[in-house]
């Protein structure tokens, strides 16, 4: 063991430890306290085997290959897919739904091409909001914003919102984890004339099984991470086996991202959460710090789904301003211009309202 010391750092203040050959106890030169070498070098091999079981972890793959099907030769006769010609989205619709524009950059011209590339996916959650729930609520978004471009507002251009799933991959998953964490007891009392902080450090190990269930994480380059978020959640609880019925007049974006892309960002949020989970059961310390931790999964399931959005894109002063409401639940987000000559006109039509106003309450004062 001796000369392996650099490795074994004070679980007190993290300085190196000499151990001294034939002594039971070890004392730190930094900080003064004393351990029992045989609780330091447990403390290194669990911090050995974390190590291994992270290493292990990186390794464990999800199966990704399971997610979505193929679709029939039938099925895929009835699919059609256009593309925009200005930003390159891919939208794919039965042979009786047109895109007829682009829901991300508001491009009138939509060009037809032959559908491939798309898997069939496995669930959907069903559009509840119609048409006409859209047009309201996005006439009431518009409510109040004097200062919109009158073709915003215009009448055709409210009814050319259009019904379009989202594609997302859903990750389950079974996961072992484990983690250690330095946690403190902090007092502070008075003894005599001096005042005295007493700092008691415990080293906590925890671990626990976990299951992880429909962790979504969106498959499309093209949707703003920021406007789905303003959205979510969706209740995946009403998630139903998809069938092709469901893409009868709507649209559905193209996956661009792979489930292998995604799994990264599934990976970070299941470790996140676990940690999350073992930290909240080291209770009753005043100060808790995540030492180091492993996440291994025992079953990684991806599957391909399809969330509802209505979605509407109109361009202004060459930008693109979306309006997003969610097809379950009804949120909406969206973003909007105003139109600078009507700001210039506003102050102006206020200004000739109020002078006379003014001159007949100064002229009232005056007499
Ligand atoms: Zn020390
Ligand atoms: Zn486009």
């Amino acid at each position: 063991m001796a000369d392996s010391s650099v490795s074994y750092k004070c679980p007190n203040c993290g300085a190196p430890l000499s151990f001294q050959p034939g002594k039971k106890t070890v004392t730190c030169e930094y900080c003064d306290t004393e351990f029992e070498v045989s609780a330091i070098e447990e403390l290194f091999r669990d911090k050995q085997e974390t190590a291994a079981r992270a290493a292990e972890a990186q390794e464990a793959k999800w199966a990704t290959d399971d997610a979505g099907s193929e679709w029939s030769i039938d099925e895929a006769k009835t699919l059609h897919a256009f593309t925009c010609s200005s930003c390159g989205a891919e939208l794919v619709c039965d042979e009786n739904t047109m895109a007829t524009e682009c829901v991300y950059c508001g491009n009138p011209t939509m060009i037809p091409k032959r559908f491939d590339g798309m898997l069939k996916p496995d669930y959907v959650i069903p559009f509840k909001k119609t048409k006409a729930d859209a047009v309201a609520a996005l006439k009431e978004f518009y409510k109040g914003h004097l200062l919109l471009p009158s073709n915003f507002t215009a009448n055709n251009r409210v009814e050319a919102i259009q019904p379009m799933y989202v594609p997302f991959w859903l990750f389950d998953s079974k996961i072992s984890a484990e983690a250690a964490f330095r946690a403190a007891k902090i007092r502070t009392y008075t003894s005599g004339n001096d005042v005295v902080t007493e700092t008691r450090i415990y080293n906590c190990r925890r671990a626990a099984k976990m299951s992880f269930e429909r962790i979504p994480v969106d498959g499309s380059k093209k949707m703003e991470d920021a406007y789905m978020e303003s959205i979510e959640p969706f209740n995946y609880g009403e998630l139903v086996p998809f069938s092709a019925a469901y893409l009868t007049g709507y649209l559905a974006d193209k996956y661009d991202v792979t489930a292998e892309t995604c799994a990264t960002r599934a990976d970070k949020r299941v470790e996140n959460s676990a940690v999350d989970v073992l930290r909240s059961s080291v209770e009753g310390f005043d100060e808790c710090e995540l030492e180091d931790a492993a996440v291994v999964k025992d079953v990684g399931k991806v599957s391909y789904a399809m969330v509802p959005v209505w979605i509407l894109t109109t361009r202004y002063n060459d930008k693109p301003y979306t309006f997003m409401m969610n097809g379950q639940t009804g949120k909406v987000v969206g973003s909007l211009p105003y139109d600078s000559t009507k700001a210039l006109l506003y102050p102006a039509l206020c200004s000739l309202v109020l002078i006379p106003v003014l001159y007949f309450v100064l002229s009232m004062m005056m007499e």
